[in-house]
């Protein structure tokens, strides 16, 4: 038995480190309205990485020129901060968040002050973890991100559980995720 799970524990890491990295290949040309989301249940941790390039979630990949555009960034980073809004676990799993990260783009001042970076782009990457008491009732997962990132349009779902692995394209109209 334990060999068994620990075979399962060591062939996920390694399947999600394969996902990772073509995540970040992918990201240097990502595509406008897509987004990605990596998910990994194992045992009662559930992972959720969720990377958007900043058109979908505020409308401009650019550093903020105006206190319009300042506060745009502060309120999406405040809902990102709030995984609860963004997925819709079911309540008989009993899942809590134990760990929000969310790092929003333009964090690091420019090496020079009025360099050109009109040519980049720019993304939001969050990390969640939730610990859930019932995590065999964890079939699907809600996702809500359509409903408070109107630029997004399509996100790639790649999710890792016992019953495998699985890639899922989402949208607005079918946003439930089946683990
Ligand atoms: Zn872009």
């Amino acid at each position: 038995m334990t060999r068994t799970k620990r075979g399962f524990i060591v062939l996920s890491i390694s399947l999600a480190a394969g996902i990772y990295q073509t995540v970040n290949a992918e990201q240097d040309a990502h595509i406008h309205g897509e987004a990605h989301l990596l998910i990994a249940l194992e045992g009662s941790s559930l992972q959720i990485e969720f990377l958007s390039p900043a058109m979908n979630i505020v409308g401009f990949e650019h550093r903020p020129q105006n206190e319009t555009q300042a506060q745009s960034i502060e309120s999406a980073v405040a809902t990102l901060n709030q995984p609860n809004l963004l997925f819709k676990l079911p309540s008989t799993a009993q899942c809590n968040p134990v760990v929000v990260e969310v790092e929003p783009p333009f964090n690091h001042e420019p090496e020079h002050a009025g360099a050109e970076e009109s040519d980049e782009h720019s993304e939001f990457t969050s990390r969640y973890q939730f610990q859930c008491q019932e995590a065999a009732r964890l079939e699907r997962i809600g996702i809500e991100i359509f409903r408070h990132f109107s630029g997004t349009q399509a996100i790639e779902a790649q999710s890792i559980s016992s019953s495998g692995q699985r890639s899922q394209e989402l949208t607005a109209e079918r946003n439930t995720l089946d683990l």
